[in-house]
């Protein structure tokens, strides 16, 4: 737990997100401000700044829970795609300093080309 995390303090239970999914390790919840219906966060419970500072033992769980979340959401909300996208560090748009990738579901259709975040 690092003091003052937002993400940390959703891991916790301290702060109320909308959980997609969890275990010990990982957990997934709505986006506060979706770009997408059903954008979705999914970060380790414990604390680390960025994706290369993020221990063996969970960066090499994470691909399998990323893919087991994108199958949730298109499931849940009828996607036919979804983005993946992980701002790592200020320069590239990152505003919370607890490593997550995002997921959004897309579908033919909705008229976003690409995407920019941060
Ligand atoms: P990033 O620019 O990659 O650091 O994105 C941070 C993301 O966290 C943004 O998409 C925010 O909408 C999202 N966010 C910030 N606070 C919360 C919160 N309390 N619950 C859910 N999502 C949040
Ligand atoms: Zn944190």
């Amino acid at each position: 737990m690092t003091n003052d995390c937002i993400f940390c303090k959703i891991a916790n239970k301290e702060i109320p997100s909308e959980i997609v999914w969890e275990n010990d390790n990982f957990l997934a919840f709505a986006d506060i401000k979706p770009i997408e219906e059903g954008h979705t966060l999914v970060i380790p419970k414990k604390h680390f700044d960025t994706l290369p500072d993020l221990e063996e033992e969970i960066s090499k769980d994470y691909l399998d829970v990323i893919k087991k979340i994108a199958k949730i959401l298109i499931d849940k909300y009828n996607a036919d795609g979804f983005n993946i996208v992980l701002n790592n560090g200020k320069s590239a748009g990152q505003i919370v300093n607890h490593v997550h990738f995002h997921i959004i579901p897309r579908k033919e259709g909705d008229n976003k080309k690409g995407l920019t975040l941060g």
